[in-house]
């Protein structure tokens, strides 16, 4: 035992492959990393050569140890003529060879390294079931969830609404009321705003709550559960859970000696549009991003193009080259022409982190991811909500309802967002001084939080890190 005292303590970080998982996760590793403690950030392969590619490209350093930080990765057990954007069949491939990988990679780890053996792994609540084998590799369990505290106590809860009977085998609300309430000071769910709600898809959802439930045993068998959000934000959500350790928001260190500009991200962040931002007047452009997953068709498309110049006031808006359900999206003719004047500047990927934080964005239209939504409020900007699927639609209330920092960009009968709602809540949003004024206060709140002595993620962090010292 004594021995071991002496030992570095060495995190391994296992996020979910997707986006909106591995970012949070990275920035976590990077604050983890820059308190001097070693972390191995181990993603599936593909998505590790993605990353590479984003961010090393233009590097001469090829050495992708950046300091503190190895980036790593283990194979996805699909075959190289199996589709990797099948998410049923990714998650049944992790789900039966992830554990065995990652038991090889930090057995190696640990015959290579014997005075920093892995001592503690942090995983995705997706990805819970990797820490069975955290035991049985001598390291601590530790579960991240990378969405907000209200959504893993809806998760959690599901076991009750199963048994009174209140969802089908997808997840489906079937019992009146359609709303579940977990608490008068947290906004309840409509039937299709559940964290695995995907209504246009039920093959999706059925998937989504599978990994929910998978997440249930997950998050019961958990002694500590990190989550990106803070206290003051969900006080109540946060208090339904004594095992929750609220740390966030989790943001890119401005000083970080972890590798300056690492995020994680899967795409080139087209770093063009900072400049372009520099050319506008302060609080005066309409930043649009849906994240990684959301597709709309090309109806959708020209009704969003056409409101942004309808409402006109610039715009940045991230165009990713699937986003017309798939594949690269058509303007309206004559659309890129008019734009090109610099009202408008489309963009495949931005360091959205640093586009939040620009004084001349007026506000945030957004798919309320719970990335995005907790990157918004931390730079104070209003938001406009056009949730796609899943925990984005109650992170949209409590944005309109319950922060009342924006505001709903509604879809008609036909469920299409029109030109003139998107131009009409355009003008609403940037005219409406209490939403701002909330959003500063959010502000406040948010970095008080994680960045003063006394906020409350901060502490949660210090004692975490405290632990992974003593382990
Ligand atoms: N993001 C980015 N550049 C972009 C758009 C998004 O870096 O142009 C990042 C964003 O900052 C966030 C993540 O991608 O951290 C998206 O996560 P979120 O949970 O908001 O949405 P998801 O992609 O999971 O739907």
């Amino acid at each position: 035992m004594a021995s071991l005292k002496a030992k570095k303590p060495h995190v391994l970080a296992v996020p979910f492959p997707a986006q909106g998982h591995v970012t949070p996760l990275t920035k976590l590793s990077r604050r983890i990393a820059d308190r001097g403690i070693k972390v191995t950030f181990v993603n599936i392969h593909n998505i590790h050569s993605k990353i590479l590619e984003s961010t090393f490209v233009s590097s001469e350093n090829q050495d992708h140890n950046t300091n503190n930080i190895v980036l790593t990765s283990i194979p996805d057990g699909l075959s190289s003529e199996d589709d990797r954007n099948d998410v049923f069949k990714l998650i049944e491939s992790l789900r039966g060879t992830m554990a065995d990988s990652l038991t090889d990679l930090i057995g190696r780890i640990n015959r290579e390294n014997v005075e920093e053996p892995v001592s503690c792994i942090i995983a995705d609540i997706t990805v819970g079931w990797v820490l069975e084998i955290a035991e049985k590799m001598g390291a601590e369990p530790i579960v991240f969830t990378p969405a907000s505290a209200a959504g893993l106590a809806l998760v959690l809860h599901i076991p009750e609404l199963v048994e009174g009977r209140n969802l089908d085998v997808n997840g489906t609300v079937v019992t009146k009321p359609e709303t579940i309430s977990l608490s008068s000071n947290i906004p309840a769910w409509g039937k299709d705003e559940l964290s695995w709600s995907f209504p246009v898809d039920l093959g999706m959802q059925k998937i989504l709550f599978e990994c929910s439930l998978d997440a249930v045993k997950t998050g019961n068998q958990a002694k500590s559960i990190l989550c990106n959000t803070f206290y003051d934000l969900e006080s109540t959500a946060c208090d339904l859970n004594s095992r929750l350790l609220p740390i966030g928001p989790l943001l890119n260190p401005s000083h970080s000696k972890s590798s300056s500009n690492y995020s994680g991200s899967f795409r080139t962040q087209d770093e063009s549009c900072l400049a372009w931002l520099n050319s506008k007047p302060a609080a005066s452009v309409i930043y649009v991003s849906f994240g990684s997953i959301a597709v709309f068709s090309q109806q959708q498309l020209d009704e969003l193009a056409l409101g942004l110049e309808l409402s006109g006031r610039p715009f940045l808006w991230i165009v990713r080259s699937d986003i017309a359900n798939g594949a690269r999206a058509e303007y309206p003719t004559g659309f890129l022409e008019r734009i090109g004047c610099g009202i408008g500047k489309i963009v495949e990927w931005a360091p959205q982190e640093k586009v939040l934080s620009h004084s001349s964005v007026a506000c945030f239209l957004t798919h309320c991811g719970w990335n995005s939504t907790m990157e918004g409020v931390s730079m104070g900007v209003p938001f406009l909500c056009w949730p796609y699927f899943a925990d984005q639609f109650h992170n949209q209330n409590y944005v309109c309802d319950k922060w009342k920092i924006g505001l709903r960009i509604c879809a008609d009968e036909n469920g299409i967002r029109s030109r003139y709602e998107i131009k009409n809540k355009i003008q609403m949003v940037t005219g409406d001084v209490d939403l701002r004024s909330n959003a500063l206060k959010m502000k406040e709140l948010a970095l008080k939080s994680s960045g003063s002595e006394e906020g409350s993620s901060l502490k949660n962090f210090e004692k975490f890190v405290d632990h992974l010292k003593k382990l």
